[in-house]
């Protein structure tokens, strides 16, 4: 069944690349790229941003004025995105890109292309400041990690990388920039306290995440986690004989309450892990998309509902034998 919807999928993400492809050519071909930079008295910037967690700490700071575009919708897979029509308009119209950067959107050249060459493209996780932890395991082991954002502070920085970008492009506003991102900066530092204090339920040997794309290693870090993964990150294959091995043997050893999916991959390697070593499955945990239910589609929302997963799936039985 899987199986199946997957290789659907595929097909259909083909077709999709090739018109992608024909697209660029086209736009290639007519000289593309003629950027419209005079703005609409009154009317603020056309802002594109590549994907939802970024695009909701964007919103927080643009203000509702700012015309707000998004690359990449809820529940895709961010790393390996391949441009929509849609997507090419919005590059085109855009007065400014914000992407999370170190690689995380593998496709981000060709988006610079469109956009062309007099339109920036912030990468906030480069600009935040935040110290860079390396890919943990597998095939890109050392390169930089981008999942910055799982930790509540280094989000925190992002919109300070976003209101300085904002308030340079569009300086008439640069005092509703400042204003926005400190309010929403109390929001996200109250998050953190609120975060620590759930986590502090959990005892250290319960502290253990083990998850399908090892994309939490500054949410460990921040939150007094031990982290793994069956693979390092979403842009490498996945699931192979190799990564289910290593992983198998970390369970039997670290003895989780749980194993974790996240909301963009399939849950079934996760499952083959928990049948072999008898662990319970727990998820979708959210880190490359924003959750689709409207009430937990925030930056704020993603980052409560997992820690509640987290502290319910993690508080099992084993956790309380140990
Ligand atoms: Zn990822």
């Amino acid at each position: 069944m899987l199986t199946l919807r997957r290789r659907v999928v595929d097909g259909r993400a083909f077709h999709l690349r090739v018109l992608a492809g024909l697209l660029f050519l086209m736009w290639a071909i007519s000289g593309g790229g003629l950027h419209a930079a005079a703005q609409t008295a009154g009317k603020g910037p056309t802002i594109v941003v590549t994907f939802t967690v970024l695009h909701d700490l964007v919103r927080n700071v643009a203000g509702p004025q700012a015309d707000l575009r998004l690359l990449v919708p809820a529940g895709a897979e961010v790393h390996e995105w391949e441009l929509t029509p849609r997507n090419f308009v919005d590059l085109e119209e855009a007065d400014i890109v914000f992407a999370n950067g170190l690689n995380l959107e593998q496709w981000i050249p060709q988006a610079r292309a469109v956009a062309g060459p007099g339109v920036p493209i912030v990468f906030v996780a480069e600009r935040s400041g935040v110290p860079i932890r390396p890919i943990l395991i597998g095939d890109k082991a050392g390169d930089p990690d981008p999942h910055l954002w799982m930790d509540a502070r280094a989000a925190a920085a992002y919109v300070e990388a976003v209101r300085d970008a904002l308030a340079s492009l569009d300086p008439d506003r640069a005092e509703m920039y400042e204003r926005n991102a400190a309010r929403f900066s109390e929001e996200l530092s109250a998050l953190h306290a609120e975060m620590l204090e759930a986590f502090a339920a959990l005892p250290p040997q319960s502290r253990v995440l083990i998850t399908s794309e090892a994309a939490f290693g500054y949410f460990a870090a921040a939150y007094g986690f031990e982290h793994d993964g069956i693979w390092g990150i979403n842009a490498e294959e996945e699931g192979t004989p190799q990564q289910m091995i290593r992983i198998i043997d970390i369970v039997r050893e670290r003895r989780p309450a749980a194993v974790f999916w996240e909301s963009t991959v399939s849950d079934q390697y996760v499952r083959s892990v928990a049948d072999e070593t008898k662990t319970a499955v727990a998820g979708p945990l959210f880190v490359d998309s924003l959750p689709p239910d409207p009430e937990k589609a925030s930056y704020i929302g993603m980052m409560r509902a997992n820690t509640r997963l987290l502290v319910e799936a993690l508080s099992g039985p084993d956790a309380s034998e140990s």
